[in-house]
């Protein structure tokens, strides 16, 4: 704790009228989520890291299918990156997977019966996790005291301490306030989960239920300003990026009439690192009866377009128009490039069933998903082709 965010009497005063009133709507209000089910730190650890800038709702489809796979750090250590990676699949952000894959490798590599960190510093000091993030996991897991301030908690703290979003020295100030539940606190972990339920459900950024909020008579925001919610502090509309103002990317997709799909790895350092994504390249698209000049299908020729995809992430968007294309007499053939793919590690064929298991870009993952809807069960995409579709 830095000297500015020296706690003070009167929010130490506030924080103890407010907790018991606080848990005691906790106790009555509270979702049963799977990961508030366990102290264990690693579901404690895997679900704080899910929620980063994902919602409830989102993550629920994930976290049990994620535990079930790996059900402990080592499982986690031991996997392979790809199948993390395709476990994580949809839920975006695609590096708090790869940290927190790295970071099992630490706990679980250390010599000796396994050992947690055991304080906030130890666990900031693991890949991909943040001072708000550790204090998460230390409090949720030992129900001991550590403050946070994720986007709930903070929305919260602002609020009911009275900090208006404008305010030198503010990020201090919410530490501060955010710890001054901690003294003499008999939940801590509790405490710091219902105020992140509280922030979820009740202190929403842009219209906050003042009327149903167990500190509503403690908050120091509430009277005039939450008749004008847009004036409460964490209310302050974020510039939302206009569509035009987020990067469009083009690129095309080659699909050959067999079915059987290459696809590449996106390389180190690149965004979406680690996935896998149909063969193509950057272009704003090709023609029929043009020559493919790079590649795994360089040399083979373009038949027809047959649909475009596009997907939004969350600094880019990206368009990809997909093309059936052929060997011409004397371009290796699918066999030969099957093996040219399989045995340079370039990248892997699979068949559209196959690709089910594979970690892939969204954008991949609506090309195959189209590619199914469209030609299973049709025997290829080009009547004549020799591999059946799966
Ligand atoms: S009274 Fe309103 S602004 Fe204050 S903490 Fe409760 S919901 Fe948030």
């Amino acid at each position: 704790m830095s000297p500015s965010e020296k706690l003070r009497a009167d929010e130490l005063f506030l924080a103890s009228e407010a907790r018991p009133l606080l848990l005691l709507w906790y106790d009555k209000n509270r979702r049963d989520l799977p990961w508030r089910r366990s102290r264990d730190p690693y579901r404690v650890w895997v679900s704080e890291i899910m929620l980063q800038q994902t919602t409830v709702k989102t993550v629920l489809g994930y976290y049990d299918r994620f535990l079930g796979r790996f059900p402990t750090v080592i499982d986690l250590a031991r996997a392979d990156l790809s199948l993390v990676l395709k476990l994580w699949e949809g839920l975006g952000y695609y590096q708090r997977a790869r940290n927190l894959h790295w970071a099992a490798g630490i706990v679980a590599g250390n010599p000796g019966p396994l050992r947690w960190p055991q304080s906030v510093e130890e666990w900031q000091s693991l890949p991909g996790i943040g001072r708000s993030t550790a204090g998460a996991i230390f409090s949720l897991s030992t129900d001991r005291w550590a403050p946070i301030l994720d986007a709930n908690v903070r929305r919260v703290t602002g609020r009911l301490f009275g900090l208006p979003d404008v305010l030198p020295g503010r990020e201090a100030r919410l530490w501060a306030a955010s710890n001054s539940w901690g003294p003499g606190n008999p939940r801590p972990g509790d405490t710091n989960q219902a105020l992140m339920e509280l922030g979820a459900i009740l202190c929403k950024p842009s219209a906050p239920s003042c009327d149903q909020c167990p500190l509503a008579s403690l908050c120091r925001t509430r009277s005039a300003e939450s008749k004008a919610p847009e004036a409460l502090p964490g209310s302050l509309p974020k510039p939302r990026a206009g569509k035009n103002s987020v990067p469009l990317r083009k690129r095309v997709a080659l699909v050959p009439a067999s079915g059987l799909l290459h696809f590449e790895p996106r390389g180190e350092g690149r965004l979406l690192e680690g996935l896998l994504e149909v063969a193509g390249f950057p272009s704003p698209g090709l023609s029929p009866g043009e020559r493919v000049g790079e590649g795994a299908y360089g040399g083979w020729q373009v038949v027809e377009e047959l649909f475009a995809v596009r997907h939004v992430y969350s600094h880019f968007r990206e368009e990809v128009r997909v093309f059936l294309v052929s060997p011409p007499p004397g371009a290796p053939g699918a066999k030969d490039l099957e093996r040219v793919c399989d045995g340079d590690g370039a990248g892997v064929r699979a068949s559209l069933s196959e690709a089910d298991r594979l970690a892939l870009t969204g954008v991949s993952r609506k090309i195959v998903e189209r590619l199914k809807k469209e030609f299973s069960g049709k025997g290829t995409i080009l009547s004549g082709g020799s591999h059946p579709m799966s």
